[in-house]
């Protein structure tokens, strides 16, 4: 009786914690109408998108001109928010899959395989302020919290189930059950990393296009590297699918957050 109680709580506060780690912001909806364009557009720029050869000292130096360039408007844009963290420590990384990543402490790591397949500084820009932008929102945190929310529902649910398993194998040591919650708890870890990114990945665009624009960049120029994710999240080796939604999905999404910023001038939108 007391185990079902402490169960029924545990789940009731994991639904809240999830409940509060969307989105800081209101973000524009996209229609079918905004999809089937982005689908049409990303068939016809061809399939798999193509990487060309850059030194060390070149990735080193493009990210570094990128940055330099989103630097003031994005640490202005955090300090607006006032939700996150706006201190950070940015990192190469040798991997050539497309992919970048924010993690604890303001760390910011951008894979070289950007850099390989960008075709301008506004592209490498944008993926750089996407990043900033989970650190601003403080997607980060809530993430992490997702991930320890998965794993505590499935501790518990496979703790339960191993706790049956045992009863019924007279087994009174706790062993089993204690092992299946082991199980348990790494599954769940899984299942709520992956979860925990869809809206806060709109709004990280929706920052990183903020970002662009107030610091006076191509925001076009920029839209080409959404364009390159969407054909090649059809493929396995971008890595982007692990983590970033890349599809054409993403490419209206960009297209309506930056119809909305220009209209506004680089404004926020409301607080969700
Ligand atoms: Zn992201």
């Amino acid at each position: 009786m007391v185990l079902q109680r402490r169960s029924f709580m545990a789940f009731a506060s994991a639904g809240c914690l999830c409940g509060c780690a969307g989105a800081v912001h209101q973000l524009p909806q996209i229609d079918g109408g905004n999809l089937s364009l982005a689908q049409s557009e990303v068939q016809a720029a061809g399939g798999t998108p193509s990487r060309h050869q850059v030194s060390d000292e070149e990735v080193r130096q493009i990210l570094d001109a990128a940055l330099a360039r989103i630097r003031p408007a994005a640490t202005q844009l955090c300090h607006e928010m006032q939700v996150g963290v706006c201190v950070w420590q940015f990192r190469l990384s040798s991997d050539r899959s497309l992919n970048a990543n924010a993690s604890p402490d303001g760390v910011i790591t951008v894979n070289r395989g950007i850099v390989e397949y960008a075709q301008n500084e506004e592209e490498v820009a944008v993926v750089i302020a996407h990043e900033i932008g989970h650190q601003a929102a403080n997607h980060v945190a809530t993430g992490q919290r997702n991930q320890q929310v998965g794993a505590l529902a499935g501790a518990i649910l496979l703790g339960a189930l191993g706790a049956v398993a045992g009863y019924y194998a007279r087994d009174t040591s706790g062993t089993m059950a204690g092992q299946a919650a082991r199980a348990g708890g790494q599954l769940g870890a899984a299942v709520g990393r992956i979860s925990y990114s869809k809206e806060q990945e709109r709004e990280a665009d929706y920052l990183a296009a903020v970002i662009l624009y107030r610091s006076g960049m191509d925001l076009d120029k920029a839209r080409g590297f959404m364009v390159t994710m969407a054909r090649a999240s059809g493929r396995k080796e971008t890595g982007m699918l692990d983590t970033h939604p890349a599809g054409p999905e993403r490419l209206a999404g960009w297209d309506k957050a930056v119809a909305e910023i220009r209209a506004s001038n680089g404004r926020l939108p409301q607080r969700a």
